[in-house]
């Protein structure tokens, strides 16, 4: 059976539009909230299974948006705000609708800082920590975190069906090379591109040129630029995103709500 994988939310953390800003892009946003970017986040349906990748603080609005009624396991890639500030959002699903401990993977490093932020859910989340380069099977796909660059320990997802390699990566600056060598010839790059012009935090993200450039190196069929912050530091809207995108050969700009086939 075919494995989907929907970005649920494609923004930086300030979101678009962001409640601060009236850029070109926040105003196109708020005039046709079609373009609006949540923060990111990823579900993956196996057919059988729904896991989630990250859990944005728009949660609730995107599993709304995209009719998701369940939720079977969550893979954190980092502990930032704008990847986990969506869990609390799954309290009343789990207590009135699940009536069991949603399992979690976490980073290592991130299992203190879970209890010390929801010290009232320990008991709805079974947590358990992921490990580098160890696959997770999920039914008949392949989960496997391999390392990022982003300041904290912070993962990318391989996910590998029968047919398909795609490798979700929403928060790094290039790739360590024991990643690089993992996701080479992968059929689908989602990454990194939050800056738009000058990249303000060179060693945690990436610019659009930079993130286009990583899926040239590592031979991507095709490269999805996500995790994007429009207003910085270059304001930009919507076509002249798709326009940069549209010059690079198999390279596109994410959106909320966006599939692919696994
Ligand atoms: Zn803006
Ligand atoms: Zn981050
Ligand atoms: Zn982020």
């Amino acid at each position: 059976m075919d494995a989907t994988f929907i970005l649920l939310g494609t923004g930086a953390g300030p979101g678009l539009p962001s409640f601060f800003c009236d850029c070109a892009g926040c105003r196109e946003a708020r005039d046709n909230p079609a373009l609006a970017r949540t923060r990111s986040g990823a579900f993956i349906d196996t057919g059988n299974s729904k896991l989630l990748i990250d859990a944005s603080p728009d949660l609730r609005h995107q599993l709304i948006r995209e009719s998701i009624t369940r939720v079977d396991g969550i893979f954190m890639t980092h502990w930032h705000y704008d990847h986990f500030g969506g869990l609390g959002e799954l309290e009343y699903y789990i207590k009135l609708a699940r009536n069991e401990a949603i399992p979690i993977y976490l980073p290592p490093s991130a299992v203190e800082q879970f209890t010390a932020a929801f010290p009232n859910l320990t008991e709805a989340f079974a947590v358990k920590s992921w490990q580098f380069a160890r696959q997770y099977r999920v039914d008949s796909l392949g989960i496997t975190p391999l390392p990022a660059n982003h300041g904290i320990e912070t993962a990318g997802f391989l996910l590998e069906t029968a047919g398909t390699k795609l490798a979700y990566y929403p928060d790094t600056a290039g790739l360590p090379a024991v990643s690089a060598g993992k996701v080479n010839g992968v059929d689908w790059l989602i990454c990194d591109a939050t800056f738009h012009g000058d990249n303000w935090f060179p060693q945690a993200h990436m610019s659009l040129e930079q993130a286009v450039d990583l899926g040239r190196q590592i031979g991507a069929k095709n490269t999805v630029l996500t995790h994007l912050a429009v207003h910085y530091s270059r304001p930009a809207t919507s076509r002249q995103l798709a326009e940069e995108a549209a010059a690079y050969e198999n390279v596109c700009v994410a959106y909320d709500g966006m599939r692919i086939k696994l």
